[in-house]
């Protein structure tokens, strides 16, 4: 490949992370520079760091341009990797720099080895709080992920470093030496792995195929939880890595990386790198280095790990492919798994999406013959789908304030019996939905947003699942002030864990929701615990849906397995299908046969019907059908624009203004829905309108969306985000 060079004082195209949607021109510095490189610009009176985009469009008066300082010592952002950004920009309507800032997320990254830098970390707050220590931590919060060094950080705050020393102790902010950055322990892909049964050995077998075409293509590996899916992709990852190439697998959750981790050290010798928002900033960047000078061979990550700046990558894996956690829902609006896919035919890659409940999209995918498919139909070794069955809650005899019916009951009663282990699954936190007052009928609301206050009875607290508001739980009514009225109605899991303490007083109920632990540690080393058989009942929220490995585990019973189905979603049968086959793969995994019981009061629902049936192809072949009469995704295309604003009268006139001004959308035959309050109507005190706008699959969307929205100009205190394929419509 030929990479042309710019001489010095050459016109040059630099991107930088300031908030300028274009690049800017520059003259190359001293010694020239190449496309890629990155380069120390000045900004105004201040020095920035930027990309070498390509020559530059000399829009400006020559004798204006000013020079770049130097190139930086960081390895050059590849050529793919630019066009990926600009792909990914378009696609999402992106602003470029906003791309650049999600590529170059590593603290420090030009730091000088051994220089101590501040840096803040999430947790440690200053016992008390002044201003001035606000303004130190405002900064840094602002500047997510950068550090400074303390002369610096005074400087620009201005505070005594005093201030920053006293925050240093109190542990709200850290210190730490910008490390040396050395390359990760070498992984062995020729060390044997498990023998493989028939399928899986088949299905490693069409992988490798792939990997060794060195050519992008996906697949679609389906099994149910613990059909070897794992064992079959770290088959590819050995192929990957055997010839040289990086891999990346992407989990939908940290709290899964450290499992991960100890089967790759198992299966390769070693450890791979990490990429999530629990790794220190210090082995972030050099991550993000080692990645880049192909010092990492393979990446366990999150999402955003898709933006690390890969030397050769050959494999990317998404696990749990259909997981609501890949879509980015904060300043970039990217869905991980949709996108890996672009950067892979990008990279001539492959890529597995692994999942026991693939998405709609990825299914109609494979009908269209776009992804490959593979199956793992049965569970490695003896075990095999739970039986399930349906408990119809409409004949069953609950006391009110109860929710465990007498069958349930029994069922658990017997796995206490012959000391196995039962799960209760309700998908709320919490001790109750809702707080009402019995003397006037009041509800108690969020300030802030458009939402009940959850009550938490082990916190003592009531709190907002929106914005995370909390208050103390009040003695009297707020608004008729009598006491002793306010009730709890209806059960969230610490509710259910009560009552599970009550009907078997002599197990041990534990209770696994998010809001409970910490730290992704402390959940992590609870669930070990729990697998090791440190718990009897287990009452769980969707977090024991992802992935975790309980031998223990044969009953499984389904508290409200119609919670899903309420609503107007149109993706709430697939997602009530996907969470429920998750959930009631939980039971059975080792030797003994599990039972998955649901509790309904709607048996005969057609999604009820289809998971007890198992006939999976069936009800994705009728989703499918049903969607494609609707004309939406993934048949037709979606797009949000949603509008927030201090102010609800504002915001909805801004969204009747845009509704208004339909040309653009009318010219590509888009249909144009609200604006109406958002799914989520009001966040931290900002009301949210959403206009939804419906395409046919071939409409130039993005071009049409981008010049709709042009067309008003947002008020400084008003925002308008463009949401491409939104989650829920
Ligand atoms: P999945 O990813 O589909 O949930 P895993 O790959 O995690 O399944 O496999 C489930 C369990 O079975 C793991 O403990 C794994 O090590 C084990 N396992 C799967 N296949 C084999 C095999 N061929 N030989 C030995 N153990 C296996
Ligand atoms: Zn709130």
């Amino acid at each position: 490949m030929t990479t042309s060079r710019f001489e010095e004082g050459a016109l040059i195209g630099v991107l930088t992370t300031q908030p300028l949607d274009r690049v800017l021109d520059y003259r190359a510095p001293r010694g020239g520079c190449a496309p890629g490189d990155h380069v120390e610009v000045p900004f105004g009176p201040r020095k920035v760091n930027g990309v070498v985009w390509g020559p530059g469009a000399g829009d400006y008066d020559p004798a204006k341009v000013k020079s770049a300082i130097r190139v930086l010592d960081l390895p050059p952002m590849r050529a793919v990797m630019r066009e990926f950004l600009g792909r990914v920009a378009d696609y999402t309507l992106t602003p470029m720099p906003a791309m650049l800032r999600l590529a170059t997320r590593a603290p420090g990254l030009t730091d000088p080895p051994g220089m101590r830098k501040i840096y803040r970390r999430g947790h440690g707050q200053p016992e008390r709080m002044t201003p001035a220590r606000a303004r130190v931590l405002d900064l840094l919060e602002e500047h997510d992920g950068l550090a400074f060094l303390l002369g610096e950080l005074a400087e620009l705050t201005g505070v005594g470093s005093s201030v920053i020393k006293g925050l240093l102790t109190s542990g709200a902010v850290i210190e730490e030496e910008a490390p040396r950055d050395v390359a990760y322990p070498t992984l062995d892909p020729h060390m044997p792995g498990k023998p493989l049964t028939g399928d899986q050995a088949a299905a490693a077998e069409a992988l490798r195929a792939g990997i060794a075409g060195g050519r992008y293509g996906t697949t679609l590996l389906k099994g149910v939880t613990g059909s070897g899916k794992t064992e079959v992709y770290l088959e590819a990852v050995a192929a990957c890595l055997a010839r040289g190439r990086q891999a990346l697998v992407l989990l939908p959750e940290i709290a899964l990386t450290a499992e991960f981790l100890t089967r790759v050290e198992a299966r390769f010798g070693a450890k791979p790198a990490e990429w999530h928002s629990g790794v220190t900033t210090t082995e972030r960047r050099r991550c993000w280095k080692m990645v880049a000078e192909n010092g990492a061979q393979l990446v366990v990550g999150a999402r955003s790990a898709l933006f690390l700046p890969f030397h050769d990558l050959g494999l990317i894996v998404v696990d749990e492919e259909h997981d609501t956690s890949y879509k980015q829902e904060d300043g970039v609006l990217y869905n991980a798994r949709d996108m890996a896919v672009l950067r892979a035919s990008l990279e001539r890659a492959q890529v597995v999406l692994a999942s026991a409940t693939p998405s709609l999209e990825s299914w109609v995918n494979v009908q269209q013959g776009k992804y490959a498919r593979l199956d793992l139909e049965s569970r490695f070794g003896p075990a095999v789908m739970p039986e399930m069955r349906a408990i119809d809650m409409r004949t069953e005899e609950v006391p009110s304030g109860s929710w465990i019916s007498p069958a349930l009951k029994g069922a658990v009663m017997q796995r206490l019996e012959r000391g196995e282990q039962s799960l209760l699954f309700l998908n709320r936190r919490g001790y109750a939905p809702l707080t009402l007052c019995r003397a006037c009928g009041h509800q108690i609301g969020c300030k802030h947003c458009d939402a009940r206050m959850v009550e938490h009875r082990f916190l003592k607290r009531l709190m907002c699942h929106q914005c995370g508001e909390t208050a103390p739980m009040p003695e009297t009514c707020p608004n008729c002030e009598v006491a002793g009225k306010l009730a709890a109605v209806g059960p969230g899991v610490e509710r259910i864990t009560e009552e599970a303490q009550a009907l078997f007083p002599d197990a041990r109920v534990t209770v696994l929701s998010s809001d409970l632990f910490g730290s992704a540690r402390a959940l992590k080393a609870r669930i070990l615990e729990i697998a090791e058989g440190a718990a009897d009942i287990v009452v769980g929220t969707q977090l024991v849906a992802k992935g975790h490995n309980f031998p223990k585990l044969t009953l499984v019973g389904v508290i409200d397995s119609d919670l899903g189905l309420q609503g107007s979603d149109l993706r709430a049968a697939e997602r009530t299908f996907q969470l429920m086959r998750q959930v009631a793969g939980r039971a059975g995994r080792a030797e003994a046969r599990g039972t998955a019981l649901l509790q309904s009061f709607q048996p005969e629902h057609p999604v009820i019907r289809a998971i007890l049936s198992g006939d999976e192809e069936g009800f994705w072949a009728a989703e499918a059908a049903a969607r494609r009469a609707a004309g939406v995704p993934p048949y037709g295309r979606m797009a949000g624009i949603v509008i927030s604003s201090p102010d609800m009268q504002q915001a909805f006139d801004l969204g009747n203004r845009l509704a208004r001004l339909d040309a653009p959308l009318r010219r590509i035959g888009a249909q144009l829905f609200g604006p109406a309050p958002a799914p989520i109507a009001r966040v931290r005190g900002r009301h949210r309108v959403r206009l939804l706008v419906k395409a046919e699959k071939t409409a130039p969307l993005q071009a049409a969306l981008a010049q709709w929205a042009a067309q008003v100009k947002v008020p400084a205190n008003a925002r308008l985000a463009i949401d491409i394929d939104p989650q829920s419509f």
